[in-house]
């Protein structure tokens, strides 16, 4: 076996056997009483259910985890990729034209895999605990327009990095770099605009008690907002969430239906306080700044790798090509990424206290901020007590007991 198969098999079955090393960590750390906090918004029922949720999920991942890495390993070893890139091939269509082909291949082979996973977590556990919101008419047409999305948008933007690699010389990489960067501010830009309709309706909030709440507030701090809509997130589930969309002028804020419904008007503007305090604490434009970074350093690592031919023999190619390169340097760059992955969810966590302290020091009463917390855990059934393995590893936000906790200190 040489290096790069050794590397690669090395990262995935020690990623598997993490995994599952922190879900036994994280399931032992489910505590039987409910904590003091939470009084107010649990009995005793809705908090066995929510640790309930928690083992039924990570059995579950446990299930997909281990079928994903067989699934896997068998295509690998049994020369799947190389058996594809001969069908492919036999074409003899243009060689980004045979990329394009096989990646999209592969992607829709990955697809329909996970695809009875999908659906049983849809509409068997989220249904069980009484999240599930979707028809099956509203999740089939999800797929095809995700599909739909990923050829139109994904195709075009993979058919450059395929042309630029084979006709731009040494320079491809900074080539790649430019264009997906550009690529990527031009697809957040016209998301809330182009994208997000097609999957979710957004009202313009109503004239009222709540609107008037939100805008004094966005005054009070000097952002201009944009616009406020209601998004039916009610369609698909009941669980509830709140975002900004889209950078510049085209910022705007989204409230699920579902947020509006249980919490009042004082815990949806500390909400949205906390949305306004990432911008604020410009957390937005430094995380952008990172992943452009992030995503130079790996078009020149993919630019160096690309062309060894020990990363073919890895996979038992009998050709090169810049298409197959590119999915085995996406395989040899994993464990980069899952390093990378833990300083970001520490930065995200910082980000998050951040958020906090500003909601918490502009609301006028920082109480209705860890009301809206408590009433998101309670809402989502989140597990309140993970283990701080789990946390350092996998949470891009505190756990919401230290997030009151925070909040209360500032209070
Ligand atoms: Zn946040």
């Amino acid at each position: 076996m040489n290096i790069y198969a050794a590397i690669i098999l090395a990262t995935l079955l020690s990623s598997y056997v993490l995994n599952i090393i922190t879900d036994i960590l994280n399931l032992k750390a489910l505590r039987k009483d409910l904590p003091d906090e939470f009084q107010d918004v649990y009995d005793s029922e809705k908090y066995r259910k929510s640790q309930e949720y928690t083992r039924t999920k990570t059995k579950f991942g446990f299930i997909t985890g281990t079928f994903g890495l067989i699934v896997t390993l068998a295509f690998w070893f049994s020369g799947g990729f190389n058996y594809l890139d001969q069908i492919v091939r036999n074409w003899q269509l243009h060689p980004i034209w045979t990329g394009l082909i096989y990646i999209g291949i592969l992607v829709l082979l990955k697809t329909i895999i996970s695809l009875p996973f999908s659906v049983y977590s849809t509409f068997v556990i989220e249904e069980k605990y009484g999240f599930n919101k979707t028809t099956p008419a509203t999740f089939i047409l999800d797929l095809i327009k995700g599909l739909f999305l990923g050829l139109i948008l994904g195709g075009p933007l993979l058919a450059g990095v395929l042309a630029f690699f084979y006709y731009a010389g040494d320079l491809a990489w900074v080539y790649c770099w430019i264009a997906t960067v550009i690529f990527i501010l031009i697809v957040q830009y016209v998301a809330p605009n182009w994208i997000m309709p097609l999957f979710n309706k957004f009202t313009p909030l109503e004239e009222g008690e709540l609107r008037s709440a939100i805008e004094d507030y966005a005054k009070s701090v000097k952002f201009p907002l944009k616009g406020i809509f209601v998004m039916d997130g009610s369609k698909r589930s009941t669980k509830s969430n709140a975002f900004f969309t889209g950078f510049g002028k085209n910022k705007r804020i989204a409230l699920f239906d579902t947020l509006i419904e249980n919490n009042s008007v004082s815990e949806l503007v500390s909400v949205l306080a906390h949305e306004i305090g990432h911008y604020k604490k410009k957390h937005n434009l430094k995380s952008m700044i990172i992943s452009i970074l992030h995503m130079g350093i790996m078009f020149y690592l993919l630019s160096i790798f690309l062309t060894h031919q020990g990363l073919f023999d890895a996979f038992y190619m009998d050709h090169t090509s810049i298409y197959a390169g590119l999915i085995f340097f996406g395989m040899l760059y994993t464990p980069i990424e899952m390093i990378l992955s833990i300083f970001l969810n520490i930065f995200s966590r910082k980000n998050e206290y951040e958020a906090d302290r500003f909601a918490a020091e502009t609301i006028e009463d920082p109480g209705s901020m860890v009301k809206a917390l408590k009433n998101l855990s309670a809402d989502n059934l989140s597990n309140l007590t993970p283990h701080p393995v789990y946390v350092f590893l996998n949470y891009s936000h505190p756990p919401v007991l230290q997030r009151i906790k925070a909040i209360n200190e500032v209070a």
